[in-house]
């Protein structure tokens, strides 16, 4: 009856470093069939345990200039003095065949998407306190003394942005804030700017059946 936009969704996942993104779409990619998350380019060091091509594709500084020369990114932005980049291939023939794609980037870069493709749902991760923040952050062991303090400055620019973003999410138990977030991408799927097409039967026709129903005729009527 109704003909709706089958297309992936362009999900954008911001929020401050340690808020939880990353822990909330991993979770959110493996309990569902039909998402993906991109995997961005970084001209930073790896961190302990962060996987090649998985986590990032990590590459020099020289590396990543040479890639915005050729236009191999959708956006890319430098935070914290590094490079970072979404790669445009993939990410289309992804959403041309149903699967949602999730770009976990920085603020800088949501707002060129925005510009780019205003169509894209855009969700910002906030911690439940910034004091809880600071624990996340010294708790996942990957960054030095001077790092946190660093993420922690653009942490609080970041947070003034929420209001440019369609949706906040308050990661305070994970499975409360990954079940928020997938009924924020139902209810977008259920939008009307998805409908394509309507196509009903006639009225005409619904009005034959009616007038032909024997059974209809029978219906003792309580008035
Ligand atoms: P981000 O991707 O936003 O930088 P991470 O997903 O790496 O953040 O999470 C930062 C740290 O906080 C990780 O050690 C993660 O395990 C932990 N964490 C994430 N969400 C929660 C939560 N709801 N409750 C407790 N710890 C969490
Ligand atoms: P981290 O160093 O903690 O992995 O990431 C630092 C910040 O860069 C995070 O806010 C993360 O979301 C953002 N980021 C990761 N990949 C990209 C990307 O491809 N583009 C942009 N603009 N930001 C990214």
């Amino acid at each position: 009856m109704l003909k709706v936009n089958g297309n992936g969704l362009l999900i954008v996942v911001s929020g401050p470093s340690g808020a939880g993104k990353d822990t909330i779409c991993k979770t959110l990619v493996e309990t569902t069939d039909n998402a993906w998350i991109s995997i961005s380019m970084t001209s930073r060091n790896p961190r302990n345990g962060e996987v090649e091509g998985k986590d990032y594709y990590f590459v020099t500084k020289e590396e990543f200039e040479e890639k915005i020369k050729e236009g191999k990114f959708l956006e890319y932005a430098i935070y914290n003095n590094n490079y970072y980049g979404t790669p445009k291939d993939k990410i289309e023939d992804y959403l041309n065949s149903g699967i949602d794609v999730i770009l976990v980037i920085d603020i800088q870069g949501a707002l060129n998407i925005k510009k780019l493709i205003p169509s894209a749902l855009f969700i910002f991760i906030m911690p439940p306190d910034m004091k809880t923040l600071k624990q996340r952050l010294i708790g996942r062991k990957t960054e030095t003394k001077e790092k946190i303090i660093e993420r922690f400055t653009t942490a609080y620019n970041e947070i003034n942005n929420v209001k440019k973003y369609n949706y906040v999410v308050v990661n305070d138990e994970i499975d409360n804030a990954v079940s928020k977030v997938k009924a924020i991408i139902k209810a977008e799927k259920c939008r009307v700017d998805r409908i394509e097409e309507i196509n009903l039967e006639t009225k005409e026709e619904i009005i034959h059946e009616i007038l032909i129903d024997k059974e209809f005729d029978n219906n003792e009527m309580e008035i």
